[in-house]
């Protein structure tokens, strides 16, 4: 937890600022910015840390494990009409439900590009949520989500196909289909009023910012998060999670809901 309350500090994420101006307590600003319920009700763009073994919790109750513990919800993968395989969710799903991580293979910038000419790179989503912090490419955009930011955040991608998961922090993913560079706002909308944090965060401030940009492909290794469909209105939304390490470098990518999802809705 604290861990996750120094790097929204860190990043300058604007909860921390306002609920230090109203001169909230060190315990109440964490319990608004990790996990509530194990639910995550706003993305953090600082990323969420979870507790591991090194920590003295109670492994079975503590409220900071949640994507370690896998996936919860039962999803069922279908064959929509014209657009592939894709997710939906077997029973209702509250706001901030975990769905998923989005697993693949890991690989350097360099190697992922080599990867992508060769066999696609429609399953690639970079570990660069660090590098999305403090873009001011998206000050302007507003758009009822961030959707537009995501692209905007990718340019020093070469691609146009990515998409850039929803927070600041979130990876972007690259788009299965060109068409579909617009959605990247699933991941977007977690954040609201993403204009405003951006602004004022700052990667530089990262005591481990390096600018070194990890890719994970799910191309050919992956889980079920590879075939989350694109959408314009999307109802989930990615975060940064550090499971196994607390090097930036390696987050987990996290799916968790946005809004209430009923029964047989594809996520
Ligand atoms: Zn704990």
């Amino acid at each position: 937890w604290l861990r996750t309350f120094k790097y929204a500090e860190l990043v300058g994420d604007e909860r921390v600022k306002s609920m230090k101006a109203k001169h909230k307590s060190q315990a109440e600003i964490l319990y608004q910015l990790g996990y509530g319920f194990r639910r995550l009700h706003k993305n953090a763009p600082g990323g969420i840390y979870e507790c591991n073994n090194k920590c003295s919790c109670n492994k079975q109750t503590c409220s900071n494990r949640v994507v370690q513990n896998g996936i919860i919800a039962q999803l069922q993968l279908f064959k929509t009409v014209g657009r592939g395989w894709g997710v939906r969710t077997l029973h209702d799903l509250p706001l901030g439900t975990f769905i998923s991580i989005y697993s693949g293979e890991i690989f350097t910038s360099e190697q992922a590009d080599a990867r992508g000419k060769k066999i696609g790179d429609e399953y690639q989503a970079d570990l660069d949520f660090f590098e999305n912090i403090n873009n001011d490419s998206d000050d302007e955009e507003d758009e009822d989500e961030n959707s537009e930011i995501h692209s905007e955040l990718d340019n020093d991608e070469d691609e146009e196909n990515k998409i850039p998961s929803s927070n600041i922090e979130s990876r972007s993913l690259r788009s299965r289909d060109l068409n579909n560079k617009k959605d990247r706002k699933k991941s977007s909308k977690s954040k609201p009023n993403k204009k405003d944090k951006n602004s004022t965060l700052n990667r530089t401030l990262l005591p481990d910012y390096d600018g070194v940009v990890y890719t994970l492909d799910a191309k050919l290794v992956g889980n079920v998060g590879r075939y989350f469909n694109h959408s314009c209105s999307p109802n989930i939304a990615v975060q940064n999670v550090f499971v196994d390490t607390h090097d930036i470098h390696f987050p987990w990518i996290g799916f968790f809901t946005t809004k209430t999802i009923r029964a047989g809705t594809e996520l």
